[in-house]
């Protein structure tokens, strides 16, 4: 990303949410971002997952400008490579475990099966669970495995563990950490969870809509680094 910049019009009032952000994302990362509340985090995984567009700047992928692609080529960027985890987990009641997963898998093209994706965040034994059957932390991997079976190179988790106590919330980052060793997958991580801060390889600082610092991990090097 170079140059970010998001300002939000509410009719008169100007929010400005990213103030020129400009931050290398390196294949095979786990980087995680802290910072208080309103300080862009949001804002700025929401851009680069391609969800949202910047007022200035770039993103750029494996040499091309996503800013530039226009509407069409983003959406399929953030459908073939973006993996998404949110805060509450945005399951669909009436399907079960392996049903949420599929839905998924059906149209990624080259997708672990459900089952596979399950196993990956250990819930083998609970595919054909209804979300109300299964605990926070369940439901929580259940939409980990949703956003990874179709293995995207890059997983944005915003607050995963928001709504979960904090030995659930440790468990269900510890599922994140295999997911990137095991598949190698890019992740940036928004966190309030100490926990998390010595599993990543990088920790990023943000304040007022700037990066206040980036400092890496020296206990910590990424599992598997991609070729660019
Ligand atoms: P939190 O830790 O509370 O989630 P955050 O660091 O994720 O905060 P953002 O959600 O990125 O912060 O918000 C940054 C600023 O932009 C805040 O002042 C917020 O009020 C504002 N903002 C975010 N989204 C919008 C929007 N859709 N419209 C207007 N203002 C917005
Ligand atoms: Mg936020």
């Amino acid at each position: 990303a170079r140059g970010l910049t998001k300002v939000y019009r509410m009719g008169e009032v100007e929010v400005h949410a990213l103030r020129g952000v400009d931050l290398d994302l390196h294949g095979g990362e786990l980087v995680v971002l802290l910072g208080p509340s309103g300080s862009g985090k949001s804002t700025l995984l929401n851009i680069l997952g391609g969800l949202d567009v910047p007022t200035a700047g770039q993103v750029w992928y494996h040499g091309e400008d996503l800013t530039a692609a226009g509407a069409r080529a983003l959406t399929r960027f953030r459908r073939t490579h973006v993996g998404f985890v949110f805060q509450f987990y945005n399951l669909i009641p009436s399907l079960t475990a392996r049903e949420n997963v599929a839905l998924v898998t059906d149209i990624a093209e080259a997708p672990m099966t459900p089952e596979e994706a399950l196993a990956l965040v250990g819930l083998g034994e609970r595919l054909d669970h209804f979300p109300a059957q299964l605990s926070g932390g369940e439901q929580q991997r259940v939409a980990i495995a949703r956003a990874v079976a179709k293995r995207p190179a890059v997983l944005l988790c915003d607050e995963p563990t928001g709504a979960l106590d904090s030995p659930t919330g440790v468990r269900v980052l510890e599922v994140i950490e295999r997911v990137n060793a095991e598949l190698g997958t890019t992740t940036v991580v928004i966190t309030h969870n100490a926990d998390i801060a010595r599993m990543a390889h990088r920790v990023l600082r943000m304040a007022d809509g700037r990066i206040a610092s980036s400092e890496a991990n020296p206990t910590r090097t990424p599992a598997r680094e991609l070729s660019w």
